[in-house]
């Protein structure tokens, strides 16, 4: 799809100062080739960018056969009927304070105790929150880091879990299996969200990187979309050390929030208080390969109409 092509381009081209390019620093067989798109919309001059700063350094992962963000083939997902619904037992009282951390923002949790927890789906045990963050663009077109049948969504969530079953630490279980279970949102423009303004109003206080403000008594799970149907892949974190210790659980239904909410978000600054202004926008990694994975889905996928046709000839063929 066009769109694909242009996110494509968006791997290595990018409109604001620091733009996230994983892709020239990865193996070859983690980039993401450079494809030319011809709408107007994606009339980018290629140009030499800075990479941001986050992206500096090694950031290769010799051999990584599950690099995360992908695209979710939905006719190439494979529907698991002993996949139950994700559980989120979340307390208010654990949420502790928000920051900019030059890349993104993030909403962080006392993860000291079980009072905050995912657990059911593909889990085999409890996984304690401790933080939430987005990824977003510069405009509506993209933002997002998975897609879905390569349909772009303008900004997604990640409700980030370590395994206190399995590990003593947040620090330790990002690098080791079956470490991280990571919720995935898509958002889409639409209705203003009730619940999400009360972030998006501390958002201001936290403009510059590197500062931080206290924010207590906030739910995420007001974040969750109503329908509890998701796919569930293995894979790594979207930014180093790209750590292949992820359980993904990316929900098919995206939530609404509306254009003066993004607003806020591409309103933040990578830079600190005295440095150039750098807008935070597309703070997002291009798609990886998805190799030798299978997506699982907990819901039996919608039959496609050409599906439904194609069922409908055989049957006939059988009556005939
Ligand atoms: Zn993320």
């Amino acid at each position: 799809m066009v769109i694909q092509g242009c996110r494509k381009l968006l791997g290595s081209v990018l409109t604001s100062k620091w733009s996230v390019r994983g892709g020239p620093r990865l193996s070859p067989a983690l980039w993401v080739p450079l494809r030319h798109c011809n709408i107007s919309a994606c009339s980018y001059k290629l140009r030499n960018v800075d990479l941001h700063p986050l992206w500096k350094g090694q950031l290769d992962i010799p051999g990584g056969t599950r690099q995360s963000p992908i695209d979710i083939r939905v006719r190439d997902s494979i529907f698991h009927p002993d996949l139950s619904p994700v559980k989120t037992h979340y307390d208010p009282n654990t949420c502790l304070h928000i920051w900019n951390n030059g890349y993104a923002f993030l909403v962080e949790f006392d993860d000291c105790t079980d009072k905050s927890v995912v657990s059911g789906g593909p889990l085999e045990n409890p996984y304690r929150l401790k933080q939430f963050h987005f990824h977003w663009g510069i405009n509506n077109d993209w933002g997002s880091e998975h897609t879905v049948d390569s349909k772009v969504y303008p900004a997604e969530l990640h409700l980030v879990h370590w395994n206190c079953t399995k590990y003593q630490t947040f620090e330790e279980a990002i690098m080791e299996e079956n470490g991280l279970a990571v919720i995935g949102i898509f958002l889409k423009l639409g209705k203003h969200h009730e619940k999400l303004q009360k972030l998006v109003d501390i958002l201001p206080s936290v403009r510059y990187k590197d500062s931080l403000t206290e924010f207590n008594y906030f739910d995420p799970s007001c974040l969750l979309p109503s329908c509890s149907d998701y796919w569930t892949y293995a894979g790594s974190l979207t930014t180093p050390p790209l750590t292949e210790s992820v359980t993904w659980m990316i929900m098919k239904k995206p939530v609404e929030v509306d254009h003066s909410q993004l607003a806020v978000f591409r309103s933040l600054l990578f830079s600190a208080v005295g440095e150039e202004e750098n807008y935070m926008v597309d703070n997002f990694r291009p798609l990886q390969p998805l190799m030798n994975r299978t997506v699982h889905s907990s819901f039996q996928p919608a039959l496609q109409v050409s599906d439904v046709k194609k069922k409908s000839d055989k049957q006939i063929q059988q009556a005939g």
